[in-house]
């Protein structure tokens, strides 16, 4: 700040411009008393610089973006932005031409107050030895006093629900409680556990890892912590990260029919993981080689894990060492396999799977019944509720369920001949889930009516 004063204050007198020297001199004032956070309405902005983040060097022409509004700026020569935003909450999205996307979400904006939000970007394409160099740059600093994990003590206990919930209670860094969408939830867990520059399947498993985790740890708890403690999470997204979150939409590992506890850890000692009950961690931490037994679970045992340097540990370590070790996961990437892959290697017999899904199971595509008769369509989901359409040749909606949690509805079949179709659309909590396929009905000519006539027996000779 001093540095900054006196330069300014040269400037000014080369100018040898009474008025600029001025307009300067208020700036300082301001700046040196704290008041350029907070000087008038007009000043409600959000401000920054873009840089490269292994070079530093300011990124000129990028395009900056905020969302509600669409507000659109670019960085100026010296990798500087400045935009006007009335009060509220915004995401701050940055593309530069060679390096990855990012954004500043969850950010909220006061009147006449002058946020400062820098972007250090991340090239695409980095070398090896270039991703070493970025790699404590992009990922959260440790926190110095590493909290220990709390674990509960029933982790074999089965998480109860299959239906994910569409939004977790998030204990933010600053300790307030946020009710966040799952899904948004983890595009601020994936880059803060994992270089968004790592490849893509190591990404995907890194988020159904991440995906699991939290749905038991919230199912267990009631809410996550955005620490090292639960699993890091920040307000800071990358377009990497956030395809890869996208790629795997409500995909779950689940074991015997529960999410499992998705446990990973940065490195194992380049040989094998270890089983639940030999995890290492201390009280002070996870940067221990003390064994601190957890409960026995099935799906964390032993595996093997080659191809990548040991951990810096004195055991070789660097973390728990149960679950997926990222490295390992990244270089199973590297050699071509898929997320579900990675996954299934570290995590014994875990099933991947969509529980917010809709199938529809009965009758098959095609089924023919006779118009008026009643047939009862059924499907098979994890989502809350369900609504039933059925749609005529032209697409016109000819009879619909209400709302229901049951996974069946009986429809009269209209009598006119002809092909129908039905889908079955879902929702929860937080609104449209997946709609199923569309599947046709095919209505036949009903039954010949057979006419009795009516007789009146009195009446008979
Ligand atoms: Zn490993």
């Amino acid at each position: 700040m001093e540095s900054t004063s006196i330069r300014l204050t040269r400037k000014a007198l080369l100018k040898s411009t009474a008025m600029l020297a001025t307009v300067f001199a208020i700036s300082n004032v301001q700046r040196l008393l704290g008041l350029g956070d907070r000087a008038q309405a007009s000043d409600t902005s959000v401000t920054g610089r873009a840089t490269d983040v292994l070079s530093g060097r300011p990124l000129a022409g990028a395009s900056v973006s905020a969302t509600p509004g669409d507000r659109q700026t670019q960085t100026d020569g010296q990798g500087a932005y400045q935009m006007a935003l009335p009060p509220g909450r915004y995401e701050i999205r940055i593309a530069a031409r060679g390096y990855i996307g990012m954004s500043q979400t969850r950010l909220d904006v006061y009147a006449g107050q002058v946020r400062s939000i820098d972007f250090a970007l991340i090239p695409e394409g980095l070398s090896a030895s270039e991703q070493e160099a970025a790699q404590a740059r992009v990922l959260p600093a440790p926190a110095s006093q590493a909290a220990p994990p709390p674990l509960p003590a029933d982790l074999d206990r089965p998480v109860p629900q299959l239906a994910l919930p569409c939004q977790v209670w998030v204990q933010t860094p600053d300790t307030r409680f946020e009710l966040i969408d799952l899904e948004e939830y983890l595009k601020g867990v994936v880059p803060a556990e994992m270089p968004a520059y790592w490849p893509a399947e190591a990404l995907k498993a890194q988020a159904v890892a991440a995906r699991s985790y939290a749905v038991a740890y919230a199912a267990a708890n009631g809410f996550i912590c955005a620490s090292a403690s639960c699993q890091v999470w920040r307000s800071i997204h990358y377009a990497t990260t956030d395809a890869a979150v996208d790629a795997t939409r409500g995909v779950v590992a689940t074991y015997g029919g529960s999410v499992i506890w998705g446990f990973f850890f940065s490195r194992c000692n380049g040989y094998s993981t270890r089983d639940s009950e030999s995890a290492l961690g201390s009280a002070d931490g996870w940067g221990s080689c003390e064994t601190r037994p957890w409960s026995y679970l099935p799906y964390c045992r032993a595996r093997s894990c080659t191809g990548h340097a040991p951990g810096n540990s004195s055991c070789w370590y660097t973390g728990h060492g149960v679950g997926m070790c990222q490295h390992g996961a990244r270089d199973r990437a590297a050699e071509g396999k898929d997320y579900a892959q990675i996954l299934r290697s570290y995590y014994t017999g875990v099933t991947l799977q969509t529980p917010q899904t809709v199938s529809l199971a009965s009758p098959a595509d095609g089924h023919s019944a006779p118009g008026g008769s009643s047939l009862p369509l059924r499907w098979t989901g994890g989502m809350p509720e369900y609504k039933v359409t059925v749609l005529d040749a032209w697409g016109t909606t000819i009879a619909e369920s209400s709302w229901q949690s049951s996974a069946t509805w009986n429809i009269g079949l209209p009598t006119l001949p002809g092909n129908y179709y039905w889908f079955v659309r879902t929702r929860n909590t937080c609104g449209d889930g997946p709609a199923s396929e569309l599947r046709r009905l095919v209505v036949t000519v009903p039954p010949r009516q057979v006419h009795v006539p009516l007789v009146n027996k009195s009446t008979t000779r």
